[in-house]
């Protein structure tokens, strides 16, 4: 009996110096990874006193860094991948000579051809859909014990259920819509008490929201949208985490987020980050100010933090399989840091590709962040792909207005130059931020079609945001929450099913088909992917532009004026050559192209000549 005592307050007494270890991030990693270096943060009671150890063959524990909080080590690791399996090794933790811990690490095998997967490109289509919105597999999943927020669907700004399963039970509806990639907004745990389904405020950056489903629900997904030809964007904050992450009871490091004496919000002014003439307090309340309230800006400058991100990208690009990255507000993390994340990825899957939210109102401003832009600075953010936000504010207005709405687009696009790569610019007229985009034309189809026929060929990497397809609607002005709609047919009891032909309107197949027409025809349609752009100056609100390459010309002609039009061909000479004719790909119907072509009033023609 006292024997057992014994034991039991010994076991008590090393329980109270050690408990169990909380996190372990990475949670796991590869063998085959061209960096060799891993660094795991280790998070438990008083962890730093423990000594570590571990025996592997091919793995070296070459430093324990203690930090400011006794609750971290960050042990750096290096896989020699000639000599090390796949499998489980211990990492020792002990305390007096004896064993307080023990965790068995695992490193996996890398899928075969890991490093070559494609990424998305100017061959694809992006629908960009909000999962908590778009369609809800099971209810059993709404409501969860641990997670704070419930599923309320009379709020605009509640949890309305949607989910993994939602979304992997309609990859046959993107497919017969004819989009190629998927983003869909943060899918990774937001545990807060309210305002959680937008996903933008990260409380583990290791796990999927468990309202929306596991992590192996995610990897279930992109290999069902795999089968189907559809590649997957997974959307990413590096510049905040949300107020709830477990870090932020505890941090590593006092400078592991950037703290002020009295809370300071970043300015917005994204534009002080490549002004010449701002001044020091204006550029860094722009980048170490905090989004929000709720989204502690995370330091990566602090070397910690910048692994951390890092090694999370490249594990759940790894894990998941996914083709590509969308990383939220990309201008208000730290540039340089930032710029060495990009590279790393980039060095790590050659042809992925990862699109920075470049919100700018001008294209300079957004040129500075794509990759190889030539700036006073010599910045090279490494970033592939921005998005175009200019273009999206001509194609707002331009079609409600026919005097001088096509000279917006042209005027955009005559700013081309600043851009390294014209090919990787996101092309959208709205996404989850913005009004919707039938809203701003009055649910006028005529316009709607006019868009898409825009977007589907000019250059760029075009996106479409849930529901437009369906001649969905929003207002910014009364909430985020009426641009973020539940799709119709996502839910149990919905009247209109829009996921299917059957079950939409006659209006809603109108919007559907036409640019479902589009979006299959552009699959295939090289020129309109990758060719060269010919535009004219608009005349009578009429843009007339070619796409081009050795093989195929394509002339698009919008006709924005609100009466019918008839231009005389002998203008595009240089581009029509000596094609006598062109079909439209929405008609069939062959114009002459002889002497002049006539076109109804709000209207896009896409012609292949021939
Ligand atoms: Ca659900």
């Amino acid at each position: 009996m006292l024997k057992k005592l014994i034991t039991f307050a010994l076991l008590l007494f090393s329980v109270s110096v050690f408990a169990q270890l909380d996190h372990v991030e990475p949670t796991f990693w590869w063998i085959g990874m061209k960096n060799p270096h891993l660094q795991i943060l280790v998070n438990g009671p008083e962890i730093s006193k423990a000594t570590v150890s571990l025996h592997y063959p091919g793995v070296q524990l070459t430093a324990v860094h203690k930090v400011a909080s006794p609750n971290y080590l960050f042990l750096d690791l290096v896989i020699d991948s000639k000599i090390a399996k796949p499998g489980k090794f211990a990492i020792d933790f002990k305390a007096n000579g004896k064993t307080v811990d023990t965790y068995a690490y695992e490193l996996k095998a890398r899928a075969k051809g890991s490093s070559q997967r494609e990424g998305f490109s100017s061959a694809d289509v992006i629908y960009l859909l909000m999962p908590d919105r778009f369609a809800n597999g099971t209810t059993a999943n709404d409501n969860i014990p641990s997670m704070l927020e419930k599923v309320n669907r009379s709020i605009n700004y509640g949890r309305h259920g949607g989910d993994l399963l939602g979304m992997e039970e309609h990859v046959n509806y993107l497919k017969e819509l004819g989009v190629t990639a998927v983003w869909s907004t943060p899918l990774l745990e937001n545990n807060a008490p309210a305002y959680t389904y937008h996903g933008y405020a990260i409380t583990n950056y290791y796990k999927i929201d468990p309202r929306f489903g596991s992590n192996e629900d995610y990897v279930h997904y992109v290999n069902e949208c795999h089968q189907n030809g559809i590649k997957v964007i997974m959307d990413m904050v590096a510049n905040h985490c949300g107020i709830d992450h477990w870090w932020m009871k505890d941090l590593p490091m006092p400078d592991w987020i950037h703290q002020f004496p009295t809370y300071t919000n970043t300015n917005w002014q994204m534009s002080t980050v490549a002004d010449t003439h701002a001044a020091n307090i204006d550029k860094k309340n722009f980048v170490d100010g905090w989004f929000d309230h709720s989204m502690p800006d995370l330091n990566q400058n602090n070397p910690y933090v910048l692994t951390y991100l890092i090694q999370n990208a490249i594990w759940w690009i790894e894990y998941s399989g996914i083709n590509g990255i969308r990383m939220d507000t990309y201008p208000y993390c730290d540039k340089e840091p930032m710029a060495k994340w990009a590279k790393a990825i980039m060095t790590e899957y050659p042809h992925f590709n990862i699109v920075g939210e470049t919100w700018a109102e001008e294209t300079s401003q957004i040129a500075y962040w794509q990759k190889d832009d030539i700036n006073p600075s010599h910045f090279n953010s490494n970033l592939p792909t921005v998005m175009d936000f200019v273009l999206l504010r001509a194609l707002e207005k331009c079609f409600n207005d026919h005097k001088n709405g096509m000279s917006q687009i042209y005027n955009t696009l005559a700013n081309d130059y600043l851009y390294a790569n014209t090919n990787d610019l996101l092309v959208f007229v709205e996404n989850h931020d913005t009004p919707r985009f039938n809203f701003l034309v009055k649910n006028n189809v005529d316009k709607y079609k006019m868009a898409m026929a825009y977007l589907m060929t000019t250059r760029g990497i075009p996106e479409i945001y849930y529901g437009t397809e369906i001649g969905m609607t929003g207002n910014k002005e009364v909430g985020d929450g009426d641009i973020r709609r539940d799709f119709p047919g996502g839910w149990a009891n919905d009247t209109i099913n829009a996921f299917t032909a059957a079950g939409r309107t006659p209006l809603q197949n109108e919007y559907f088909n036409y640019l479902a027409k589009l979006l299959h025809w552009r699959q295939h349609e090289t020129v309109v992917q990758t060719g060269k752009l010919i535009h004219y100056i608009p005349q009578n609100d009429v843009y007339v532009y070619f796409r081009y390459n050795d093989k195929a010309t394509v002339m698009v002609i919008l006709n924005n004026n609100d009466t019918e039009q008839t231009l005389s061909t002998a203008r595009f000479s240089q581009c029509i050559k000596n094609f006598k004719q062109g079909t439209d790909v929405e008609t069939g119907k062959t114009y002459q192209l002889q002497s002049s072509l006539t076109i109804p009033k709000e209207t896009a023609l896409i012609l292949e000549l021939k």
